[in-house]
């Protein structure tokens, strides 16, 4: 069943069944059918409607972020916030498309030869709540430029996003048969990835759903992109401004209500500035963040996207504290809505659950490391690689720490974030594949070599 519940209050407001097995296998025939004539449309042509998505997704800011406010619960100003990176990344692609996919010469042994990109059919996107347009551009808007065609699932909890960019990829002229909603079940997933008219799978969403994703894909000798969880860390080395620097990793952390695959979760100071970093970090999170109305722009914190969500986030502070870990501030469930209040914890040690899993709220888990060593050692120290942050002074030393750093990506005095044309994705558990950026256009693509 999808639904929309109001995060805010608790309150249902939409109930939709699933597509029956007809309906989703029509669907395959459809995209299935549909990748025929639009691989066959010049690349101009796919390019240029891509670059009008994005000049429809951005007239439609307001209405796309109300949306995500009642199905979420994402603040209204950081649903604007999102809708402003997808115009960017269907404008990249929608630019840069038509160079990237140009052919590329290449000189072999006794001769010359190119290589020709293309598409390779129709692909299964499941996609998840907490950036229900964002997560969605990154994997539509290149695969439509390279001309494959898209069966799209989105979260049960997200219909209504789901439509909203269905309508607006129509309307840009994206044909009716090169890209479809169904309100797939997750149980109707394998089907799909069996079927022969179905040639690869990106995911984003949980470490459980990227396992069944994967072993499917696999089975089926499917490409699958997988962008999972990640519990990513924030070295602080010194700092020259602790207020900047605290201001900086708390906003970073808290950010859609903490619910950011490559938010900072575990922040990792140097012992002489760890003590004030404390304070001062758990001072603003208490202070700032106070919940409320994620519908009115002035309230810096809102909701989690579910009741479910804000009672498991809770369960896992509740079993650190129980094993050991210091309450700094926050902790609390607050009803009817799906709040949790903004939390820190401290002393979180190897023995505790918390250690290894992600906690995907507002919850930030803050480190004493002894020198830099140990900082890396803490930071590595973990099933998760997608993202990592350093703050720092000396450049060159950032730089040493940011190299043995095993994640697939490093922010340098800044944290998480995403643009169009920067690699986005991970290694160890956060798992596989890029997004975004030229290495994004490439994942679902026959790189034909043609020996002339
Ligand atoms: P899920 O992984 O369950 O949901 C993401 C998407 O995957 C949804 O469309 C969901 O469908 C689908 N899905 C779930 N299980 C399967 C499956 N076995 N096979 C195929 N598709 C599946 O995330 P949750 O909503 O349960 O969130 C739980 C955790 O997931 C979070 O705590 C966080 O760790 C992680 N997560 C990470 C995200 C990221 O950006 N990397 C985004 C969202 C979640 P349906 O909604 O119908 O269940």
């Amino acid at each position: 069943m999808y639904s929309v519940t109001n995060p805010a209050t608790g309150e249902l407001i939409e109930e939709i069944p699933n597509s029956t097995e007809e309906e989703v296998s029509a669907a395959i025939e459809k995209v299935h059918r549909g990748y025929t004539s639009w691989r066959r449309r010049p690349v101009g042509e796919r390019a240029k409607i891509v670059l009008r998505a994005a000049e429809l997704f951005a007239e439609r800011a307001d209405d796309l972020a109300a949306i995500m406010t009642l199905e979420m619960g994402k603040r209204i100003n950081e649903g604007r916030g999102e809708i402003g990176i997808v115009v960017d990344i269907f404008t990249y692609y929608g630019n840069n498309g038509p160079a990237l996919l140009a052919d590329e010469p290449l000189k072999v042994k006794g001769g010359d030869a190119v290589i020709r990109k293309e598409p390779i059919g129709a692909l299964l996107g499941v996609m998840p709540w907490n950036f229900p347009c964002y997560q969605v551009a990154r994997f539509v808007a290149p695969n439509l430029v390279l001309g494959n065609t898209i069966l799209l699932k989105h979260a049960s909890i997200c219909p209504r996003s789901a439509a909203a960019i269905e309508e607006i990829l129509h309307e840009a002229g994206v044909p009716e048969d090169a890209y479809v909603n169904i309100l797939a079940s997750s149980k109707q997933i394998p089907g799909i990835l069996a079927d022969p008219r179905i040639q690869g799978v990106s995911l984003t969403g949980s470490e459980a759903a990227g396992v069944s994703v994967a072993a499917e894909a696999g089975r089926n000798l499917k490409r699958c992109v997988l962008e999972l969880g990640g519990s990513d860390p924030l070295i602080v080395l010194d700092t020259n401004d602790m207020d900047e620097t605290v201001k900086a990793t708390s906003t970073a952390r808290m950010r859609n209500c903490g619910q950011s695959c490559n938010a900072p979760k575990r922040i990792i100071v140097l012992s002489e500035l760890y003590d004030e970093f404390v304070d001062k970090f758990t001072k603003r999170v208490g202070d700032y963040f106070q919940p409320g109305d994620p519908a009115d722009p002035k309230v810096p914190f809102g909701p989690l996207a579910s009741i479910s969500a804000a009672d498991e986030v809770a369960a896992q502070v509740g079993k650190a504290i129980e094993q050991g870990a210091t309450l700094r501030t926050g902790g609390k469930r607050i009803g009817p809505g799906a709040y949790l209040e903004a939390t820190v914890l401290t002393d979180v040690t190897p023995e505790m659950a918390a250690y290894h899993e992600e906690i995907f709220g507002p919850v930030a888990l803050i480190f004493k490391a002894e020198n830099e060593e140990e900082a890396i050692a803490i930071a590595n120290d973990s099933p998760f690689g997608l993202g990592a942050a350093v703050f720092g002074t000396d450049p060159e030393r950032n730089r040493r720490v940011a190299d043995r750093i095993e994640s697939g990506m490093v922010y340098l005095n800044r944290s998480g974030g995403s643009q169009a044309d920067l690699p986005f994705g991970g290694i160890k558990r956060s798992g596989m594949g890029r997004e975004l950026g030229a290495a994004g256009i490439e994942e679902f693509m026959n790189k034909k070599s043609i020996r002339l």
